[in-house]
């Protein structure tokens, strides 16, 4: 049977990343999260009070700190960044507000997608980001693009600051994230936008059980298939 690639984008707190980890733990494939490699390298920015005018620097300093994953119990993973753990650090709002320009610059990219499509190479993989489809795996022999309204994805993304313990304000958090999809959508390179043959799914006011069986019935029909 064959492992296949999925790639799921879409804008901020869409749901992507609780549903790809749950599929790529039902389907035995690696989970990769994008977002959490371009939020690294803005804590990396902002560690060394680097703006896009030393982007250079930036990315000698992403060879010296490369950025892992390590697998916990529950699904779970954490982030390392050379050898600190940041999982915690990187979610924090300071770095949610920055990443839009570190993402945007041509360089960190390249670098990053470079690094994702190495790991793809190895085998059954679902990623989730901004441009999986439509740059980093083209050839996904599944693309799902989620979307839902600003409402409920502030209302998510308020819940889970509430269990990690960051405080926020929900009209500051629902203007933050339309700001962040407005710069991501509208940056020059690889802008958040669903690939030609992408499946659009609207989660508003669907569980997320749903989201995870209909992802994974398209999955399953492709790989049975192959
Ligand atoms: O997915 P998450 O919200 O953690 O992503 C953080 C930011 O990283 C996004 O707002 C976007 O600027 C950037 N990103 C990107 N391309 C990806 C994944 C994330 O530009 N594939």
């Amino acid at each position: 049977m064959k492992a296949i690639k999925i790639a799921i984008d879409g804008p901020a707190s869409s749901g992507k990343s609780t549903v790809a980890k749950i599929i790529a733990r039902n389907l035995g494939y690696t989970y990769l999260d994008t977002g959490a490699m371009y939020r690294s390298t803005t804590y990396l920015a902002l560690k060394n009070d680097l703006d896009a005018s030393k982007v250079s620097d930036l990315l000698d300093l992403l060879s010296q700190y490369p950025i892992t994953f390590q697998k916990v119990a529950n699904d779970q993973q954490r982030v390392i960044l050379g050898d600190l753990d940041v999982t915690e650090a990187i979610r924090q709002p300071k770095v949610t507000n920055q990443v839009s320009w570190v993402s945007a610059l041509p360089e960190i990219r390249q670098e990053l997608v470079a690094q994702q499509q190495r790991i793809a190479s190895q085998g059954g993989i679902i990623m989730d980001g901004r441009d999986i489809g439509t740059v980093v795996l083209p050839d996904a022999e599944l693309k799902i693009f989620l979307i839902a309204s600003v409402e409920e994805r502030a209302e998510r993304r308020f819940k889970e600051n509430q269990e990690k313990g960051i405080l926020t304000d929900f009209e500051t958090l629902k203007d933050e994230i339309a700001a962040r999809d407005y710069k991501d959508s509208h940056r020059k390179v690889s802008p958040l936008k669903a690939a030609d043959d992408a499946i659009i799914f609207d989660t508003t006011g669907v569980s997320i059980d749903s989201v995870v069986d209909f992802i994974q019935k398209k999955a399953r029909k492709i790989i049975d298939k192959s």
